[in-house]
């Protein structure tokens, strides 16, 4: 029996250990990414997400896909912290924890409102007040017992959704608190309403290209040689043939957008496995157009600015 006593407190001492301390981003800026996968469920990658930290705190989460929700705890994100949640678009690798990061959030103490940016809908998908009306409405939502998150009640912070057109030049999204600003640039994505992100703060920029073709050529223009600290590109297919098309952009045509936005450092996520297994390939392509600086990043890299 005592041996068993002990089996039974050694164990019980194990559960209540301490977790890993968090993946610390540190510095005045910079950008955590948390998911760097695609949908596929294939290695320890989750779907795209990733932070902007401002003097330690998570000023702005772009996209929340699979999977974020538990690269969010462990890099000690606070949901407090937050001035925006901004969302590329609504594939399930872009949005589907959304809602795991909200209901983690009504635990907080937060009570100032949130505003969510995302693309305008169309007949194939909801913009952004029809997602969040879809998730929370307190008749039809499919979390309908957080309908709080829609009209600020039952200790939820309301959620504010500021919805981008599909078209044309958007007006950016400005906070007065951290000086951040975020500007959507609409970019091809086959049916899907999709935006990229521009955020600069403090004289820093980070473009987020988000899933995009090699047919927007507006956010190519638009950010010609702006020279960002971060140009954040999707590593999703090969090059070669008989590979998928028409959703993202082929190695070489990540190439040549980096070598017309000239970045200080290409970073490649949204890294699926069938691009990953004949990267050496990609890298040739990409390095036909584009010879500055490039890295691979992984669940939690920190890149400070
Ligand atoms: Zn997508």
């Amino acid at each position: 029996m005592p041996r068993l006593a002990i089996g039974l407190a050694t164990s019980i001492w194990a559960l209540a250990a301490p977790l890993p301390a968090h993946a610390a981003c540190e510095g005045p800026l910079a950008v955590q990414i948390l998911g760097s996968g695609g949908p596929i469920a294939e290695g320890p990658r989750a779907g795209s997400s990733a932070i902007i930290w401002i003097d330690g705190k998570a000023a702005a989460v772009i996209d929340t896909g699979s999977g974020a929700f538990v690269r969010y705890g462990q890099a000690g994100a606070r949901f407090e912290d937050h001035r925006v949640i901004a969302l590329t678009h609504f594939h399930a690798d872009h949005a589907a924890d959304l809602a795991a990061i909200l209901n983690s959030g009504s635990f907080s103490d937060r009570s100032e409102k949130l505003p969510i940016l995302g693309p305008q809908g169309n007949a194939h998908f909801p913009g952004v007040g029809a997602h969040l009306r879809a998730l929370f409405d307190p008749e039809t939502g499919a979390f309908r017992y957080l309908s709080g998150f829609l009209d600020g009640t039952t200790g939820k912070p309301m959620l504010v959704p500021v919805e981008i057109p599909a078209e044309g030049p958007a007006a950016p999204f400005a906070d007065a608190l951290t000086g951040l600003t975020i500007t959507p640039v609409p970019v091809q994505h086959g049916v899907v309403p999709a935006l990229a992100y521009v955020i600069e703060i403090r004289g820093k920029m980070v473009v987020f290209a988000g899933d995009q073709n090699e047919f927007s050529e507006d956010f190519v223009a638009i950010l010609s040689r702006r020279r960002p600290d971060l140009l954040i590109a999707h590593n999703v297919i090969p090059q070669g043939e008989g590979q998928p098309r028409g959703l993202h952009r082929p190695p070489s045509s990540i190439g040549e957008m980096a070598a017309a936005i000239n970045p200080r450092l290409l970073v490649l996520s949204h890294n699926m496995q069938r691009a990953l297994v004949r990267q050496s390939e990609g890298e040739a392509a990409i390095r036909q157009a584009y010879q500055g600086p490039m890295t691979i990043a992984d669940d939690l890299s920190c890149y400070a600015l």
